[in-house]
């Protein structure tokens, strides 16, 4: 496959040499970087992105889960330009962040109050810090393989060996990482020393790990456990708040103290958010508060703007469609595989995806195959076929894919997988 792919993509392999020149690996995010190297895109409309090439390709990554409505949705691209053509760029608070913040304490039942960032790495930063203050603990708890940005605390025990690089051995040593969904592990962890943690923090589904959602046993566990320790809870839904108007955790029926957000809640501008119970947040009062929180770009209005747009578009009925969309997918490709006797596994929940190349359940990171060298091979295969998912065998759905799509991302996923099976025999 790597040669059709060299092949078909000559332009991004000049602007990759070109991009190599200013860039370390020719790009700017460790996560779109593959090998030999990455496609370079030049528009993206609705189910469809264009390459330097010319290609079109199938979009079954959405930016990492992003564009829940795909690419340059009419409405709010409308509201965003609207909003930059007034102004954009004034110190001071508008009706923009009372309008996204009413949205996401409406829709979120544990959310009193909310703040605005402008990533997901800065939301978790913050809840994190909130916690800290609020408990007077430094202590951090994390899932091992949990993702939730590139701050210092949470890329502690993120991959397999974990990234330590770069990160001091002091903050290292303040966060212990559990195994995901093991109820006995996270009782043991608690009993010794559940009244050190500020916070414990997880997404629902663990998606960098492996898109594996987490058992109703652990996340009820996780709650009673940081309750009586009082602990803040923290859900990172920086991913996962598609899945529901209220998020994951609605859908599992979990309320944690705090959330973080990003992703979609921008309508496609970089945002994040954090916000949860009134008590923990007040703390950024700038009159009563401990708390200090600025950014050049917190709140900004064209992101306020297109984030409002995106959620009123991205509602009950739209996300009980896509959800049940991708539940029949993931179906369909369980069967591609015992069709042509591959062992695979397809985890995920509702319009998220990821496909293991494996016979046993997935349950962590652990048994999770999420960027081992199949994923790649089924990326690359995809992808010179036209169809886009994350070179980690993730994928999703916006809503502008329609049944066609998926018929048509089945079809492409049994052809790679038979090759697949065919190279391994
Ligand atoms: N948390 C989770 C669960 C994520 O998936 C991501 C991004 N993929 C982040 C946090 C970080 O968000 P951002 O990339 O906006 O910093």
């Amino acid at each position: 496959p790597h040669t059709r792919y060299r092949n078909q993509s000559t332009q991004s392999a000049r602007l990759a040499e070109r991009a190599r020149e200013v860039l370390p690996g020719g790009d700017t995010r460790s996560v779109t970087y593959h090998r030999p190297y990455p496609t370079f895109f030049t528009e993206a409309s609705g189910a469809q992105v264009t390459t330097a090439d010319g290609e079109e390709l199938l979009d079954f990554l959405n930016n990492y889960t992003q564009s829940v409505l795909g690419h340059a949705p009419g409405p709010v691209v409308e509201a965003a330009c609207d909003r930059l053509e007034r102004g954009n760029d004034v110190a001071a608070p508008n009706e923009d962040i009372v309008e996204l913040a009413e949205r996401l304490v409406e829709r979120v039942r544990s959310v009193e109050r909310v703040r605005f960032t402008n990533s997901g790495t800065e939301a978790t930063m913050n809840a994190i810090r909130a916690a800290m203050a609020w408990t007077d603990r430094d202590r951090v708890l994390k899932v091992r393989g949990g993702y939730h940005g590139t701050h210092d605390t949470v890329e502690v025990a993120v991959g397999h060996e974990g990234v330590t690089a770069g990160i001091p051995s002091s903050v290292e040593q303040r966060v212990d990482a559990v195994r995901f969904n093991d109820v006995e592990a996270l009782k043991e962890r608690f009993e010794r020393s559940g009244d050190e943690y500020a916070c414990f923090i997880l997404e629902p589904i663990a998606g960098v790990a492996g898109m594996i959602p987490a058992t109703e046993a652990y996340l009820e566990a996780a709650r009673d456990l940081t309750e009586a320790t009082e602990t803040v809870l923290i859900f990172d839904e920086v991913m996962s708040f598609r899945l529901a108007p209220g998020g994951a955790q609605e859908r599992y029926g979990i309320e944690p103290d705090l959330t973080a957000f990003g992703k979609l809640i921008g309508g496609g501008l970089p945002v994040g958010a954090f916000g949860g119970r009134v008590d923990l947040m007040e703390q950024f009062d700038p009159e009563t508060g401990v708390l200090n929180h600025s950014g050049t770009f917190n709140g900004n209005p064209a992101t306020m703007a297109a984030g409002v747009a995106l959620l009123d578009h991205f509602g009950a009925d739209r996300i009980k469609t896509v959800n049940e969309r991708g539940d029949r997918l993931r179906d369909r490709l369980e069967s591609v595989g015992e069709t042509a006797d591959v062992p695979i596994r397809i985890t995920g929940d509702g319009s998220l995806f990821q496909i293991h190349f494996t016979d046993e359940r997935v349950t962590d990171l652990k048994n999770s195959t999420a960027g081992d060298p199949p994923s790649e091979q089924l990326f690359l295969r995809l992808r010179n076929e036209g169809v886009l998912i994350a070179p980690r065998g993730m994928g999703n759905l916006s809503t502008a894919l329609d049944q066609r799509d998926l018929d048509t991302f089945v079809d492409t996923f049994a052809t790679a997988v038979e090759a697949i099976g065919d190279s391994e025999t």
